[in-house]
């Protein structure tokens, strides 16, 4: 049941099944990960749409993707081969781990779009490389233009002020969430991000500073005394993964997921032109994996637990997500030397294995319990 500011997010999702996308008078451009630069494809005229995958069966991807990749991508293709993606025009995809990075190619012989593309993305900051990101920008640009987009520079100023606005209300949220203030759980906090991957900015903007509103006069209090936990890995897409967890007796005050915290920070970059905004951000983001090492992330969650006074780390994976599971080992090895607990889940794309989630989770809350208390 979801809590009363969240509720017209969850409407938001149900009106994008209910009504085709493309009656909306929308031009769309899919997306897999968040490190596509969307503020661009926003600014050429169209509106990103991210791919979801959930839940499902897989049969039409058999052939086309092998069984050892991430449920995500196999689920999200096997919709797209349905037709249920028919709507987009195209595909773009910023280079992250190489499963969304060989899809790009598959979705392109199978699916068709145009653009279907590939953004190279640099993963050292210097001046090269900032230069090599401008050029590979542009090069986005030139696509998207041919494909009937209007770029231009004030476009691009336009939608940086929509996106760094969102991303600074949503950051405000996780604030909130780290005192254990938002009157809302964490399986409606995920429905609110997920409303957004769906949803113009402009109007998913007015929703959310709504929210944050509601959020001010409705403060939590009186919850059942529960542990404050960091969820951290690749994307959660069911809500109820989360409310299993809180079922459990943990609270999520804090992520470091593709679905949450690390699509947000920073809200914006620094620079005289739109460009280098988005340059400069791209740099300084929260990093995922696939683009950075362990022994550098660490510290990062590290810190994301002392701020959050999470007093635990669940890394939740989607089952064969290797530039996550890789990391694993360094991350546990380095959360132990802080003292810090951790356990550690896999999603299949079947089904959520709801017993032995629940049983998992209880038994980490049970030795924190009995570890703190
Ligand atoms: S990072 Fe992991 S979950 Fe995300 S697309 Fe790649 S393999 Fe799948």
């Amino acid at each position: 049941m979801p809590s009363q500011p969240a509720a017209p997010f969850y409407e938001v999702l149900k009106e994008n099944e209910r009504v085709t996308p493309a009656l909306s008078g929308e031009r769309y451009v899919g997306y897999f990960c968040t490190y596509t630069p969307i503020e661009i494809i926003h600014a050429a005229g169209f509106t990103p749409f991210r791919v979801a995958g959930g839940l499902d069966s897989v049969s039409l991807a058999d052939t086309l993707t092998p069984n050892f990749i991430c449920p995500y991508m196999r689920v999200a293709t096997e919709k797209a081969l349905r037709g249920e993606y028919g709507f987009l025009s195209g595909l773009v995809q910023g280079y992250t781990c190489d499963v969304a990075c060989g899809l790009i190619n598959i979705w392109k012989d199978n699916i068709g779009g145009d653009p279907c593309h590939l953004v190279p993305l640099p993963y050292n900051d210097n001046e090269a490389s900032r230069d090599f990101l401008r050029s590979a920008l542009k090069e986005l640009i030139e696509k998207l233009d041919r494909a009937g987009g209007c770029f231009s520079e004030e476009r691009l100023e336009h939608s940086l002020s929509l996106y760094d606005e969102i991303r600074r209300v949503i950051l405000d949220l996780y604030d909130r969430r780290y005192e254990g203030s938002l009157p809302f759980s964490a399986g409606d906090f995920l429905t609110v991000i997920q409303a957004g991957y769906v949803t113009p900015p402009e109007r998913y903007l007015g929703l959310l500073k709504t929210l944050r509103d509601e959020a001010d006069h409705e403060r939590e209090d009186g919850q059942p005394p529960s542990i404050p936990v960091l969820v951290s890995g690749s994307l959660v897409e069911e809500p109820r993964i989360l409310e299993i967890i809180e079922e459990s007796g943990g609270r999520i005050c804090a992520d470091d997921l593709c679905t949450g915290f690390r699509q947000w920070s920073p809200a914006t970059g620094s620079g005289a032109r739109p460009l280098d905004r988005v340059i400069d951000r791209h740099m300084r983001r929260f990093p995922c994996p696939s683009r950075s090492r362990a022994r550098d992330r660490a510290p990062l969650i590290i810190d994301l637990v002392r701020r959050s006074a999470a007093r635990g780390v669940i890394f939740l994976f989607q089952k064969f997500c290797t530039p996550h599971l890789a990391d694993y080992p360094i991350l546990n090895e380095e959360l132990k030397k802080e003292r810090i607990p951790a356990t550690v889940f896999e999603m299949e794309e079947t089904g959520i294995m709801e017993g032995q989630l629940r049983t998992r989770m209880e038994t980490f809350f049970e030795t924190l319990g009995e570890r703190d208390g």
